[in-house]
């Protein structure tokens, strides 16, 4: 099978990070503030300690782009939240230091390149510091295309059992969720005929991420009556692959118009969402181009959907 160790390796790390992201969510955690006043927690960092150490062990020459960097983390003010990291990190790695923390945080400052990791360590910290979803984001990039994608989503509902689900991907080996709390994979595929049930959208639960008002308008040309079903994170992804919705809008905020996605933000959802059978596009059709930098320039919105209701959805918002 393709990408084996790479795929045992991530999974390995992404369900590690979970269980420090939970640890964590227990304690409650304030949140501290990033430089463009997004919140971050402990956890963002813990997480993508971990995950980078493993990525750095297994393979050295993999550049990582993470979402995370530990200027701040480092600086004399921070000192009790690094040691807080610090102590989290080493519940899962005991013997550790500060100095190694910060090491492999910074790994995750690499560059876009042939072969590349992309990491989002905590995927909506918003929904994270509101006991919602939130997920850890994981995807490898190689020759401009994503070809393995994971998604740890701890919060995620599962039917009779304690939330948590993992998503994972491989390209051209389909789409497979295995739950937290019983460890065994099963295979998803997107709701593939009109199935009112799951004629569903999502959306964000942010209404300055996204369009509320033209996503609502633009799901109801297609045919979806039922009210959307707002969740933060990737997250989204996973119950469109899943075939829990037929859909995900995020059109551009109208108080953000020049607001570009990250692709730690996108790759893990989008090749899970392929591999089971959806389609993954801008708002103008276009693909989501996840190899030329950390930022998505020439893209504008996201569109996710089951396949079947694509080019409707793409028609509503481009008339001709
Ligand atoms: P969600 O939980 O789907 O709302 O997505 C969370 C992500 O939204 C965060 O990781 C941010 O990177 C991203 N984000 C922040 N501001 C915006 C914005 N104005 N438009 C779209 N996404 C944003
Ligand atoms: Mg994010």
């Amino acid at each position: 099978m393709a990408y084996d160790r790479e795929k045992q390796v991530a999974v390995a790390a992404v369900l590690e990070a979970a269980k420090l992201c939970e640890q964590v969510r227990q304690d409650i955690p304030p949140a501290m503030e990033k430089g463009d006043k997004s919140p971050v927690t402990v956890a963002d960092f813990g997480s993508q300690a971990i995950i980078c150490k493993a990525l750095l062990e297994a393979f050295p020459q993999d550049p990582v782009v993470g979402e995370e960097d530990a200027t701040e983390l480092k600086t004399p003010e921070m000192a009790d939240n690094l040691a807080k990291v610090t102590t989290y990190v080493q519940g899962i790695l005991p013997d550790i230091s500060s100095d190694q923390v910060i090491t492999w945080i910074n790994h995750g400052n690499g560059s876009v390149g042939q072969r590349f990791w992309t990491l989002d360590p905590i995927d909506g910290t918003k929904g994270f510091l509101r006991q919602d979803q939130y997920a850890i984001a994981l995807a490898l990039i190689e020759e401009g295309e994503v070809k393995l994608g994971i998604m740890g989503c701890p919060a995620y509902p599962v039917a009779g059992q304690t939330p948590g689900m993992l998503f994972v991907a491989v390209r051209g080996e389909g789409a497979v969720m295995m739950p937290f709390a019983t460890q065994t994979y099963t295979p998803i595929q997107v709701v593939k005929a009109d199935d009112p049930v799951n004629l569903r959208f999502v959306e964000s639960v942010e209404s300055s991420h996204g369009d509320q008002e033209r996503q609502n308008a633009i799901a109801q040309v297609v045919g979806i009556t039922a009210p959307s079903v707002r969740m933060d994170s990737q997250a989204k992804y996973g119950a469109v692959a899943a075939g829990q919705a037929a859909l995900y809008l995020r059109l551009p905020s109208p108080k953000y118009p020049d607001y570009r996605e990250n692709i730690w933000d996108h790759a893990a959802g989008a090749i899970v969402v392929e591999e089971a059978g959806g389609k993954v596009t801008d708002m103008y059709g276009k693909p989501l181009d996840f190899a030329s930098q950390p930022k998505m320039l020439d893209n504008r919105g996201v569109i996710v959907s089951n396949g079947l209701i694509h080019q409707t959805v793409l028609d509503a918002l481009n008339p001709v």
